[in-house]
């Protein structure tokens, strides 16, 4: 990682307008958010700028639309932000981001007022870190404060070029997300395990080869698992696999062996014909699945195994659930993994959209120190990547 991040403590920002790039990427359903944890997550930052005197321009994307898009208007984050924050969020469907509209309606907002723009993503300038785009959101404010850590590994206009042209910062929670993440990297407590799960080895390669060298144990669950045993001559029935990725796990598998870094799969896996809620299972060695039979969870060994893998670890790093969680009872795994975690007395860290729903759904995140709001962001920042939204908030 590079210097140290301004921080929301070292702007001035009394009287001013600040431009806050926050990540209320949430999900949708009929145009209601469904969870609001990304709109909560920001809301030290906002209160604070606003006791502290600032006048808020906020900007999120949303979605992946391709220009301006009805479903994907800002309208009802800005009315969820508005019941959060216990104050009025002014919010006025526009063009999209840059707009004579939008201009007009940002320079209408009183002093101390909080403004909601539309999706930034309805400009394709937005993601070409377009130079115009960039210089009309800046013309918007005095000082610009990104928050949206989970966009942060994108160079992008509102998370990159407009930082350029303001003083900027970084807030609470873009500084909490890297201070976690970055405890990691930085002479973590040692036993360090990481544990990883999720669909796909290539998604998660380059965490892997950077951990390797950090990690004292490497736990694999998950749909990536099926893959090292392929690669190691093991037969999966019909897990899944990527086939073109057993020559990258065999150098993983060496790795760890070269390194001291024990490194475990799961020796037993809960299988099924189908995937289907509530389907029969059955229990086999992982590298001993029938044909027709798909692993898609930890077995009861592996599950013993795993949790005796993570007993007395100091630290422990998790991404990606251990098995097919969204449809129990292949939760089990990940459940009972997420359990060990939250009862560790150790620093713990949970980073990934999926793997940071399972510790939601289980009732945990009170129990884990830190749960990441970044799934792509604090995987780059774990490869020992630097962050394009981060890299331009350095002192
Ligand atoms: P995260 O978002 O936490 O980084 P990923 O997106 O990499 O996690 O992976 C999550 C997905 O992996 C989930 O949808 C889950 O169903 C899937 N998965 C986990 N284990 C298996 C398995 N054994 N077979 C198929 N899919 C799996
Ligand atoms: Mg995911």
């Amino acid at each position: 990682m590079g210097a140290p991040i301004r921080t929301l403590s070292d702007v001035d920002v009394v009287g001013r307008v600040v431009f806050v790039r926050v990540d209320f990427n949430v999900p949708l359903e009929d145009g209601v958010v469904q969870d609001d944890g990304r709109i909560r997550a920001a809301i030290p930052t906002l209160k604070e700028l606003l006791g502290r005197g600032a006048t808020l321009v906020l900007m999120s994307h949303l979605g992946r639309p391709k220009g301006p898009d009805r479903a994907l208007v800002m309208a009802p984050v800005a009315e969820r932000l508005g019941e959060l924050l216990g104050v009025p969020v002014r919010y006025l469907r526009t063009e999209g981001p840059g707009s004579a509209d939008e201009q007009a309606f940002v320079a209408a907002g009183e002093p101390g007022s909080v403004t909601m723009l539309e999706n930034t993503r309805f400009d394709s300038r937005e993601t070409k870190n377009d130079p115009a785009l960039a210089r009309v959101l800046a013309s918007y404010a005095d000082a610009y404060v990104n928050d949206a850590f989970g966009s942060a590994h994108r160079a992008h206009a509102s998370t990159e070029g407009v930082a350029r042209l303001l003083p900027n910062a970084a807030g609470r929670l873009m500084e909490a997300e890297i201070r976690a993440l970055g405890r990691l990297l930085k002479r973590p407590e040692r036993p360090f395990a990481v544990v990883l799960g999720g669909s796909k080895v290539s998604d998660k390669i380059g965490v892997i080869r950077h951990l390797l060298d950090l990690a004292d144990r490497v736990l694999i669950g998950g749909a990536m698992a099926y893959t090292f045993e392929l690669a190691r001559g093991g037969e999966v029935g019909a897990s899944r696999v990527e086939a073109d990725q057993q020559e990258v796990a065999l150098q993983v598998l060496q790795g760890a062996e070269a390194k001291g870094v024990s490194l475990l799969l799961p020796v037993d896996s809960t299988c099924a014909a189908e995937l289907r809620e509530g389907v029969p299972t059955s229990v086999h060695a992982s590298d001993a699945i029938p044909d027709g039979l798909m692993g898609l969870d930890i077995g009861p060994r592996a599950i013993r195994a795993f949790r005796d893998a993570l007993d007395g670890c100091r630290t422990v790093f998790w991404n990606g659930p251990l098995g097919v969680f969204e449809t129990p009872p292949f939760d089990t795994g990940t459940r009972a993994i997420a359990q060990a975690l939250a009862g560790l007395d150790a620093y713990t860290v949970v980073g990934g959209g999926d793997s940071g729903a399972a510790i939601r759904a289980a009732g945990l995140e009170a129990s884990i120190d830190h749960v990441s709001t970044g799934g792509g962001a604090s995987l780059e920042l774990l490869e020992g990547r630097t962050l394009p939204g981060v890299a331009v908030l350095e002192a």
